[in-house]
């Protein structure tokens, strides 16, 4: 039942919440009704300041006009077609604008694309790849997959196999996969300002589990190049490329999981430009389409691509895809967005704001609670020291006080996370950090 109950508020026993205490949720809802810009409006009026872009994913700031229109006028001229044995212009036409900013650059960059309708369908879609790509070339005995310790690749039956975050996994069967360790390390790298100095060692992991299992029934290797759900882990400086010389001395794929960092989250367009290691699959969502419509999209090398083109050319080469892959609207939606990250440069402003917002976040340190915190690019995170007996409850406490004050931000455990969309002003900085700092300093 609803405790507070509104005149201007629905009844709240009807939706199921996702990933929510929805008993505490609906005892004392948050409920958000506009939103422009930088801000979000409570259905109170209050203004609130987004400091977690939606869900990591309004990468352009809410309410963009450009998208308002495209949506409408794609609805009013096709709104579904099917891409099963059938194509439409729009969804050709936006393939080919990713393909020109594909993760890797241009020349040799991941330029085939393949749609999905989330970053969980993403994420299944890219091993399902992998493991059908391994036996197009006769490697068919490699059927395993490896994610990593604290990874987050959305909810399907792919995704938290793969994942490792324990409370997605621990009431489900998952397809067989393991898992390389984490790379948050405090003890050696709390309070880095970019990228940790140390763990590259971590990455020889991927050797013990061949080692264990043998390359022979490894299909792939999955990683976030910069884990946001779990509350912002970075990876130690030269990780990522020696991940990717372990994987291609025995023949698995790399794929990463660009949801988060797709569209201009590092101040590159994808975090395999901010990195320079090129992998074989990379999975987006999110900032595809401004997060207005549901999308995702899969972007595969060549090499991949092409070594599922083979067999009888009537034949269906991948059995695989969604009734919404490249849906009209979410297409309409998508061009518009990458319209405006062109025109307004926001692909690469992330880089522009990277330092300021570097030395804002640090300004935290030594207030109360504070353990770490660690930041690249556009994002940042404020991990707490948490209570005994109570973990999560301080971060749950400050989330609340945050949204009271005027501020989204997101927690995890005891991790505030910011990813704040990439039009944010300096002087908001300001505000957002200061807003933290305030509540840090009420917080029991
Ligand atoms: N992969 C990563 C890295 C993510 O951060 C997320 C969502 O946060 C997903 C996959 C799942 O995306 P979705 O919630 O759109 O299914």
């Amino acid at each position: 039942m609803s405790l507070h109950v509104r005149p201007n508020q629905p009844s709240l026993d009807y939706f199921w919440m996702p990933f929510t205490a929805n008993r505490q949720f609906k005892a004392a809802p948050r409920l958000l009704s506009g939103a422009k810009g930088m801000y979000y409006t409570d259905i109170d009026g209050n203004t609130v300041l987004d400091g977690t872009s939606g869900l990591w994913c309004v990468n352009a700031g809410h309410g963009r006009t450009q998208i308002v229109e495209a949506v409408a006028r794609q609805l009013s001229e096709l709104d579904f077609a099917p891409t099963f044995q059938m194509g439409h212009p729009i969804v050709f036409q936006f393939a080919e604008k990713l393909a020109a900013i594909a993760p890797g650059g241009k020349d040799g960059g991941l330029d085939r694309v393949f749609f999905t309708g989330s970053g969980s369908e993403s994420v299944d879609t890219a091993l399902k790849i992998a493991i059908a790509y391994q036996r197009a070339i006769g490697q068919g005995t490699r059927t395993r997959v490896i994610g990593r310790e604290k990874g987050y690749h959305g909810v399907g039956f792919g995704g938290i196999s793969v994942g490792g975050l324990v409370n997605n996994r621990r009431v489900f069967p998952q397809i067989p996969a393991d898992h390389m360790r984490h790379t948050l390390d405090m003890e050696r790298n709390a309070f880095s300002r970019g990228l940790p100095a140390h763990g590259i060692e971590l990455a020889e992991d991927l050797e013990r589990l061949v080692a264990l299992h043998g390359a022979e029934t490894i299909a792939a290797v999955i990683v976030e190049p910069m884990a946001g759900s779990a509350g912002v882990i970075l990876p130690p400086k030269g990780y990522l490329e020696r991940l990717r010389a372990i994987a291609d001395k025995h023949g698995i794929l790399l794929i990463f999981d660009e949801v988060i960092t797709g569209f201009g989250r590092l101040g590159t367009p994808f975090a395999t430009d901010y990195f320079g290691v090129m992998p074989d699959l990379v999975t987006t969502a999110k900032g595809l389409t401004n997060g207005a419509i549901p999308m995702g999209a899969v972007f595969a090398s060549r090499k991949v691509h092409d070594g599922l083109m083979t067999g009888p050319e009537s034949q269906i080469e991948l059995f695989h895809g969604y009734t919404y892959s490249g849906h009209p609207v979410a297409c309409a939606a998508g061009l518009a967005t990458l319209g405006i990250y062109a025109e307004e440069g926001l692909l690469t402003r992330g880089a522009e704001l990277a330092n300021y917002w570097q030395e804002a976040l640090h300004s935290l340190k030594g207030l109360p609670h504070v353990a770490d915190i660690r930041n690249l690019g556009l994002v940042g995170a404020i991990e707490l020291r948490s209570r005994d007996g109570a973990p999560g409850a301080r971060a749950y406490d400050v989330f609340v006080e945050c949204f009271r004050k005027g501020l989204l931000i997101r927690v995890t455990g005891d991790i505030i996370a910011l990813s704040p969309p990439l039009i944010i002003e300096k002087e908001q900085i300001g505000t957002l950090v200061s807003m933290i700092a305030d509540t840090l300093k009420t917080t029991a």
